[in-house]
């Protein structure tokens, strides 16, 4: 199954695709993930998009669509993948369509001030990609997956979670109507806990 994971940041994306790729034993493909790990190995891409990313801001839509293409196109994606941050504009998903077919669009749907909330608290593990709330955590600095160590992402300061929500509702939400027209939208209520939120998109996944 290809599957898009839709809704703004914050809203679990990143935790429900880890979930979904277990149980489905199909890749998640974070683009946020692939821009992180260029970053930190300073890549010629990472240096292009560290200040881009800093800021709250997207990368521009070529360069994203290049990435995912060519990450779609690796034999690990043959029996499915789960898209976690991309497409992120209309122009990412015309794109797509063109070289995939995808079979839906879960959208978490999260109210914004527990978005505020999420991100605020949010600690993330760079050595296994894990991310963790801080009042879920005994220890705020120690990854509960790997013992990593962990950190606040650069792009989760309060004034980049404003940028970033911006961006979202500018360019990101319009995807819901998009999918929505193409009958592939699923909407699920992302508040609550998170086994509660991932019951609810295998429900609708099932169907
Ligand atoms: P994320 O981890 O999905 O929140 O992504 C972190 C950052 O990476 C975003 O704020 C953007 O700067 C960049 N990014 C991730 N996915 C995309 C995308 N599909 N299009 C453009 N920029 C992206």
């Amino acid at each position: 199954m290809n599957i898009i994971l839709l809704g703004a940041p914050g809203s679990g994306k990143g935790t429900m695709a880890q979930k979904i790729m277990n149980e489905l034993q199909i890749p998640q493909i974070s683009t946020g993930d692939i821009f992180r790990k260029n970053l930190k190995e300073e890549t010629p891409l990472g240096l292009q998009v560290k200040d881009i990313m800093a800021r709250g801001d997207l990368v521009p839509d070529e360069i994203t669509i290049e990435i995912v293409k060519n990450r779609l196109a690796e034999s690990d994606c043959a029996n499915g993948y789960i898209l976690d941050g991309f497409p992120r504009s209309l122009v990412q998903a015309a794109a797509l369509d063109t070289f995939q077919n995808i079979d839906c669009a879960v959208n978490l749907d999260v109210d914004e001030e527990a978005i505020v909330k999420r991100l605020s608290g949010r600690r993330f593990c760079p050595d296994c990609n894990g991310t963790f709330h801080i009042s879920t955590l005994q220890n705020a600095a120690v990854c509960p997956s790997c013992g990593g160590k962990l950190i606040i992402r650069a792009d989760d300061s309060e004034e980049t979670i404003r940028e970033r929500l911006r961006v979202y509702y500018k360019t990101t939400f319009p995807l819901i109507e998009y999918y929505s027209k193409q009958g592939k939208l699923l909407t699920v209520d992302g508040n609550g806990a998170i086994d509660d939120v991932y019951g609810r998109i295998m429900a609708v996944l099932k169907k």
